[in-house]
């Protein structure tokens, strides 16, 4: 039997309601457009690495020459390595052949998300820290965010790619 390709997808995106306001941010193209082609493999960085629902944002922060992952209620805590940890252990669970990621996050956005400065002023943007650690760990690994996948075209394109 032919097995469908299996590609991680921002759990968010798929209606579970992880984010930190207790929401979630269903997008029906791709929780229901994108079953036919793949088995979908719900992730939520954040919940994994034992941050609650609903819970304080939490922001890249630049300090020195390295990006830390700073809770906006406890700023001397950052979960970077956590984050990045994760990382490792999914990418390892998993066969991926692709990841859809919702944006602007400071765990799964490439390279959309809000960058801060110690003093939380808005200095760039970078990639949260589950993303780019998959992406370095897998470079050849299908990467998209959701804001690529807004049609039935843009679906079927990813899914073409994914074999
Ligand atoms: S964007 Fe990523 S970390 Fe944030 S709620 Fe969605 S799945 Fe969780």
């Amino acid at each position: 039997m032919y097995n469908l390709p299996i590609v991680g997808v921002s759990a968010c995106l798929l209606g579970q309601r992880v984010r930190y306001d207790g929401c979630d941010k269903y997008t029906s193209l791709i929780a229901e457009g994108l079953k036919q082609y793949c088995q979908l493999i719900a992730v939520c960085p954040e919940v994994e690495i034992g941050l609650g629902i609903p819970r304080a944002k939490i922001q890249l922060t630049q300090v020195g020459s390295i990006i830390k992952v700073l809770k906006t209620d406890e700023l001397n805590v950052d979960v970077a390595d956590q984050l990045a940890e994760f990382a490792v252990r999914f990418i390892n669970q998993y066969s991926l052949s692709g990841l859809v990621l919702q944006d602007k996050s400071p765990s799964c956005g490439v390279g959309n998300t809000k960058l801060f400065s110690q003093s939380g002023e808005e200095i760039g943007v970078s990639s949260g820290i589950f993303a780019k650690t998959i992406m370095q760990l897998s470079p050849d690994l299908i990467v998209v965010q959701a804001s690529q996948l807004q049609n039935k075209y843009e679906i079927e394109q990813f899914a073409d790619r994914l074999i």
